[in-house]
């Protein structure tokens, strides 16, 4: 349940709404970013009546039921859209972000390189692995640390900002020292032992979508990250498994406007692992952008036919500006803009 506080109620009013929940043995969690203030109860309330107990108190507008399972990310506790602030950086709002660049983080050359061109098309974010989740135990793992203080040195060399795959926890301290962004892969969205830790960093999170999971799976993987205290996540739908063969995997277009619908999290689309082939990525892109996603993760590689990871779906870096400059009209086709 959760309770909404009127305009004008005092910090007592509020601070007595509080203790009532805590006396009840549930736990109050503030809902941030919002003009008026609201307080989500979490817990067991299901034989509980919101209007009985909170709805005669002063200062109560409305104490009502979240109808969803997942309580803290759903737009019934919180009708406005999520800002995520990255570093000054907003991801979510009216202005679409454009994350580009490598799979993985290969080499000093590769990754400065990479940077610069996406940076010069006018990409916000740096992507790049560093701990590769590989299907194959023979594949490329990533540089690991090398790799984040490459990242960190693109960065400065950039100013964009960078999101990179955490893979686990014991690593998480690491990888959160370099990422600005970090990123829960697909294989992981339900980590729950990582989801929870993510909760207590200090850092924004993009949640992929898991290989078959389903929207409310996924929303109760974020839901995890924010109940622990993080209210900083970002969804990321890059495609799902489908019967499909002719492609890597199916992007659910259809994710965007039910999320957008169902949650005040922004929503950002991989159209590249979502077709997983270079000369389709761009259609997938512009659709994510017409369909209302808040921000694009592309892969974009100086050399795709060297890349050590996901080359065959890696846009070069005319490809990249090209497909920019289509973005730009896309989002203007539908009230955006790109930051
Ligand atoms: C990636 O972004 O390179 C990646 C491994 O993505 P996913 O977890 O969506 O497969
Ligand atoms: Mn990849």
């Amino acid at each position: 349940m959760f309770i909404a506080m009127k305009p004008h109620a005092t910090a007592a009013e509020y601070e007595a709404v509080v203790e009532k929940i805590r006396a009840l043995g549930l736990t109050p969690h503030p809902i941030t970013g919002i003009e008026r203030k609201v307080v989500a109860v979490i817990g067991h309330t299901s034989g509980l009546d919101p209007e009985d107990l909170f709805g005669s108190m002063p200062g109560v507008a409305e104490a009502l039921r979240v109808s969803q399972p997942f309580k803290l990310v759903s737009r019934e506790v919180k009708e406005e859209d999520t800002v995520v602030d990255v570093g000054g950086v907003p991801l979510g709002g009216k202005a679409i972000a454009v994350m580009a660049g490598p799979c993985s983080v290969e080499s000093r050359e590769q990754i400065l390189e990479a940077a610069h061109a996406v940076k010069a098309a006018g990409a916000t974010f740096l992507r790049g692995g560093a701990f590769k989740p590989r299907t194959s135990p023979y594949e490329f793992q990533g540089l690991r640390e090398e790799g984040l203080k490459l990242l960190a040195e693109a960065r400065e060399a950039t100013g964009l900002k960078v999101v990179t795959e955490v893979k686990d926890t014991e690593t998480l301290p690491m990888v959160a020292e370099y990422a600005d962004v970090l990123q829960v892969g697909a294989r992981n969205m339900q980590n729950y032992s990582l989801l929870e830790r993510l909760g207590t960093v200090a850092k924004p999170v993009l949640l992929k979508r898991g290989l078959s999971a389903t929207i409310k799976e996924w929303l109760m993987a974020a839901e995890y990250i924010v109940a622990k205290g993080n209210p900083r996540v970002a969804l990321c739908e890059r495609g799902i498994r489908t019967f499909e063969t002719m492609t890597r995997n199916t992007l659910d277009i259809n994710a965007v406007p039910v999320l957008k619908a169902l949650t005040h999290l922004p929503v950002v689309v991989d159209p590249s692992h979502g077709i997983g082939l270079r000369q389709h990525v761009p259609a997938i892109a512009r659709a994510g952008v017409a369909a209302g996603a808040d921000a694009l993760i592309i892969e974009v590689h100086p050399h795709p036919e060297k890349a050590l990871s996901d080359g065959h779906q890696s846009l070069t870096p005319a490809e990249f500006g090209e497909l920019m400059r289509q973005v730009r009209v896309i989002a203007g086709a539908v009230g955006r803009s790109v930051l």
